[in-house]
């Protein structure tokens, strides 16, 4: 089914959301991307400022401590270093002040005395350390880290200035040692809401001290190559990635020049996290932007197409039985017969050869219900090999796959089978004319239109005939309708040329003694080209226009121009019908015409009868018995012809004033049941009688059905039994030499 389906909404139409959606996308995240490295270069500067708060801190506490010790050098400067005992006492009195473990001094060679809190002296040589050498020479300094001499569980820091005699020269060192520990307690204040720490380090990258919250400890050793290179260059700023591969931000500031370096640190998330925060969020709504942009217009893209889907619907399928309708199988089948080969298909077209009937007697509900039943089938059968549609009415038309031969028989002889199951059979003999064209493999320019045409050509053939009949389009069928285009054509000039001829086929009183009470004039078509013309080719195509109408009348007239001619040489008085065709009989001046032309040619009343065909009565029963009253004033006998070939009911000939009923023999015998055929025809001649309705049978071919009739009661036969109609010259001569018919047999039934 879906090969069939008419549009694609693809995932084309999406493309240009998507894309814009990715273009926006792609555009934010390099936007936040410089928006991170640009943070990262304002978080340096946050790192850097916080850095720098531990370094005050640093530099108070060391400057303190060296303030203190050279207050002290300046106020033993005059004491003396001999004087030994004084300076421990002094020592003593002011180590008792401050938070120094212990305070002492040396001379130039290194040796001297120390004093603790509690008053112990020991003995020391510091000759050997820097930071007495450095503070010999430069004034003031600070000695690394190490473990305590004295108490092995406490590591210490040496502080040392220079002891200068009155001539500033150098005397020694005043020195102090301070537990590492209150350093460490500078490094470890808060950095940046506890999350960063500080450590201090000597020149060569070595911890001097190390923050308790370097627990890793590793990060600076690992990077040791990059520190030492900041270092060297008095300070720096820089990230680098720890052993886990996390980034750490780094910030070297100097303490002491040359000796001691505060390095800084912070995981860079940490510091990123608020803008990456920013970033997610504004990422997130951006994101979800896009997802709402998408599903809006997918949303409106679905839409649009079910409102084309709808649309569709309504231009392109018929609402009666959802079928498609014309433009939507010319549009289908176009597109299918482009994918496929064409040699392998053929297009049917069919209808009923008695809808009308179906929907004027039956009504149109069961018309529809006919229809719906039809496009139930036809539905059901629809997929790669066929589908179809129904193109007006109950004309229904459809391609299938026809390479298999019999294929198409098949399918009709369904069609009808379904239909039969459905319980329709009961209501009508259904009778589906088809017309089929095969589609050629060299037809790629004939249009779909076309090919319906060509079917639809067949299919009239088809119609023509009796039964459920199938008709291929093919030469035949071609000059057929070449034919009737001319014939159509043609027809009025040949009115105008008398071209057309009176036959008469006479009627037989069978009730007394087979005398001929008159005859039925039907016309012959007499062509230069073509020689004799049935009316059977003609008539249904004069019906067409008002063509039917200037036949009629010319037939009329002609008839009445020899019937009086007939009757002035002396003839006896007959019954002389012709037919009316329907629209002839609405015409405005039907009766003011018929009746001039009567009493034109001064014909006697009742003498002229006129034939109505039974499907008349459908039209409108009313206005016909209106006709039939004035045309009976007028003189005239009417007739209702065919009857039994269509669908009269005998309860309406209880209203129709007419005088003779004409019943088709020939419809009777399609019905293989003769005698339950004989039984119904027998009921209308009875039910006739009882309504004072003469009965003629018509198209009685046999003896047997003659005797049959006799016995029945009925009136009048006209058929091949007694003769076939016969140019009106013939039937003047045959009225000269009898009044009487015997029936003929049917081998001696000549043309
Ligand atoms: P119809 O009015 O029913 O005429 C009777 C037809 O039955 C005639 O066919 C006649 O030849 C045929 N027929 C009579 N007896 C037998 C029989 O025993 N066996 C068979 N097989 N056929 C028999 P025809 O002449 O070919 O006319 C066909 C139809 O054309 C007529 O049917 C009538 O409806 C129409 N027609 C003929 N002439 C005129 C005309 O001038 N005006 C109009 N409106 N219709 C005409
Ligand atoms: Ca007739
Ligand atoms: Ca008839």
């Amino acid at each position: 089914m879906a090969r069939w389906s008419r549009r694609n909404y693809g995932a084309r139409d999406m493309l240009l959301p998507a894309v814009i959606c990715i273009c926006f996308i792609a555009s934010s995240i390099l936007f936040l991307v410089q928006m991170v490295v640009k943070s990262q270069e304002d978080n340096i500067i946050d790192l850097q400022n916080a850095a720098n708060q531990t370094r005050t801190a640093l530099l108070k506490q060391l400057e303190g401590d060296w303030q203190t010790l050279e207050g002290l050098a300046v106020s033993l400067r005059h004491l003396g270093l001999d004087n030994q005992t004084q300076i421990l006492d002094t020592l003593k009195d002011i180590n008792q002040g401050n938070t120094f473990m212990r305070m002492g001094y040396t001379d130039v060679s290194g040796r001297g005395y120390m004093i603790d809190a509690k008053g112990a002296v020991q003995e020391i040589n510091l000759e050997s350390m820097d930071f007495f050498k450095q503070a010999v020479e430069g004034g003031r300094s600070i000695s690394n880290t190490f473990g305590d001499a004295y108490r092995n569980d406490k590591y210490v820091n040496y502080f040392a200035v220079r002891l200068e005699d009155a001539t500033g020269k150098a005397e020694g060192i005043i020195c102090a040692a301070r537990q590492a520990i209150v350093l460490r307690k500078l490094i470890d204040m808060p950095l940046l809401k506890s999350t960063g720490y500080s450590s201090i380090l000597d020149q060569n990258g070595d911890y001097v001290i190390k923050s308790i919250k370097d627990y890793d400890g590793d990060i600076l050793p690992h990077n040791k190559e990059r520190v030492v290179a900041g270092i060297k260059q008095g300070g720096a700023n820089f990230v680098i990635t720890d052993k886990q591969g996390h980034e750490q931000m780094i910030a070297i500031l100097p303490l002491i020049e040359n000796q001691w370096y505060q390095v800084s640190l912070i995981p860079a998330v940490i510091l990123r996290a608020s803008y990456t925060q920013t970033a997610f969020g504004i990422m997130t709504i951006i994101v979800v932007a896009c997802g709402l942009f998408i599903w809006l217009i997918n949303r409106q893209r679905q839409m649009a197409a079910s409102n084309q889907m709808a649309l569709m619907k309504i231009a392109y399928s018929d609402s009666l039985t959802g079928l498609r309708n014309l433009d939507g199988f010319k549009l289908d089948a176009g597109r299918f017969l482009e994918e496929e080969e064409r040699g392998s298909f053929v297009i049917w077209y069919a209808d009923f050869k008695n809808f009308k009937f179906i929907n004027d007697v039956m009504g149109y509900e069961e018309g529809d219900r006919l229809l719906m039943q039809v496009a139930d089938f036809l539905h059901a059968a629809e997929g790669m090999d066929c589908m179809s549609c129904r193109i007006s009415a109950d004309n229904f038309a459809g391609i299938i796959r026809g390479d298999k031969a019999g294929i198409l028989e098949e399918e009709h002889g369904s069609i009808l089978n379904y239909l039969k199951q459905s319980g329709l059979e009961g209501m009508l003999s259904l009778e589906i004319p088809m017309g089929v064209y095969r589609i050629r493999t060299g037809d790629e320019m004939q249009s779909v239109d076309v090919m319906i045409n060509y079917a639809n050509m067949a299919h009239k053939i088809a119609k023509e005939k009796n039964g459920s009949k199938l008709v291929y389009y093919d030469d035949a069928v071609r000059r057929r309708m070449l034919e009737d285009s001319m014939l159509e054509t043609e027809g009025e000039q040949a009115i105008a040329d008398g071209e057309f001829l009176l036959y008469m086929q006479p009627k037989v009183d069978i009730q007394n003694g087979s005398r001929i009470s008159g005859a039925e004039v039907l016309a012959r078509w007499q062509s230069p080209k073509q020689g004799i013309i049935s009316p059977g080719r003609f008539i249904p195509l004069f019906e067409k226009t008002d063509l039917i109408v200037k036949l009629d009348r010319y037939m009329f007239e002609r008839t009445c121009q020899w019937f009086a001619a007939y009757l002035a040489a002396g003839g006896r008085p007959l019954n002389m019908a012709v037919n009316v065709s329907r629209v002839g009989m609405f015409q405005p001046d039907f009766v003011e015409y018929y009746a001039g032309i009567k009493r034109q040619y001064q014909i006697p009343d009742y003498l002229l009868e006129l034939e109505f065909t039974e499907n008349i009565l459908v039209v409108d029963t009313e206005l016909f018995t209106e006709l039939v009253e004035n045309l009976r004033q007028q003189g005239f006998m009417c007739t209702l012809d065919d009857f039994g070939s269509g669908y009269s009911s005998l309860n309406l000939l209880k209203e129709l004033p007419i005088d003779v009923l004409k019943l088709d023999i020939l419809f009777f015998q399609k019905s293989r049941d003769l005698r339950r055929e004989h039984i119904v025809v027998t009921n209308f001649i009875h039910m006739a009688k009882q309504l004072e309705i003469k009965t003629i049978a018509e198209g009685v071919e046999d003896v047997a059905t003659v005797d049959f009739l006799k016995k029945a009661g009925c009136n009048i036969i006209q058929g091949y039994v007694f003769s076939k109609p016969m140019p009106k010259e013939d039937f003047e001569r045959l009225l000269m030499t009898t009044d009487y018919l015997s029936p003929v047999l049917p081998d001696q039934q000549a043309e």
